[in-house]
């Protein structure tokens, strides 16, 4: 007699999307399947997909196991590596690039508590799969995704987002459907600040807004007007600085944009 195990269907798993550093890609497997990318857990939807995304500094391989309970598969992705870009920024405040103030490192101290909290939300929409559009009409490019940096001649962390350069008062919108996890003034480094969690904790963030015009817990279709461009935190003129994160992975969200949709205005 055969087992309910032999008769299941072969667990199956596959994966696409950027499968390059800073990329993100969908798996589709088994609904509620458990996966673990690269020691990173995470879980299929109950349609069987699950987001997951490669860090600017992924190695050249991602392992990527599936389990329903009773099966196992595993793949292995090639991930595609690029090559960054190295550039200087000067006259920033130096209380903005090394703070010394005990008041300033208590308010960055407060202000890393409540993104790090807000980066556990694992939201049950799709917004991952669908077409993405450029936040904002699209300005010049003041900074690309992955730039190693030096700030005021000495060497920081790499630039984990896409700076788009528009006057202050540019309508930001969201480029895709999500719940806002975080929707804050004031940060230190970031000034006005959202996150938007797309689904199962792929967020992206809006840095240096002007203006915030939705609130925490606050669902949001595409285009859904979010706030304004500013130039609060730490930059040195009007942009916004796009960033998406999954898993404490920084990806690169111009990725997911798709050329065909023009920006709502
Ligand atoms: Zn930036």
């Amino acid at each position: 007699m055969l087992t309910a195990a032999l008769l299941a269907a072969a667990l199956t798993l596959t994966c696409q999307g950027d499968l390059t550093q800073g990329g993100v890609a969908v798996c589709t497997t088994a609904p509620g399947a458990e996966l673990n990318v690269d020691g990173v857990a995470t879980r299929a939807d109950g349609q069987g997909y699950a987001v997951i995304g490669f860090d600017r500094d992924a190695p050249a391989s991602s392992h990527i196991v599936a389990r329903d309970g009773v099966q196992e598969t595993a793949i292995d992705l090639p991930i595609t590596p690029r090559v960054w870009d190295i550039q200087r920024i000067d006259g920033l405040p130096q209380q903005t690039v090394t703070p010394t103030d005990p008041a300033v490192q208590a308010r960055i101290a407060r202000d890393t508590k409540a993104k790090t909290a807000a980066l556990t939300s694992r939201a049950t929409g799709e917004g991952f799969l669908e077409r993405w559009a450029w936040p904002v009409a699209r300005g010049r490019i003041s900074g690309a995704f992955g730039n190693a940096r030096v700030l005021n001649g000495v060497s920081g962390r790499p630039h984990y987002g896409v700076d788009i350069a528009d006057p202050i008062g540019t309508r930001v919108r969201a480029p895709a459907s999500g719940v806002v996890t975080f929707a804050r003034t004031g940060l230190h480094y970031e000034g006005g600040l959202i996150f938007i969690d797309h689904g199962q904790g792929l967020t992206s963030m809006y840095l240096h807004l002007s203006k915030i015009a939705v609130q925490e817990g606050q669902q949001v279709n595409a285009g859904a007007y979010l706030g304004d461009v500013g130039a609060t935190g730490r930059a040195t003129g009007p942009h916004v600085c796009w960033r998406l994160k999954w898993r404490g992975r920084n990806l690169d969200p111009s990725l997911l944009v798709d050329e065909s949709l023009a920006a709502a205005q």
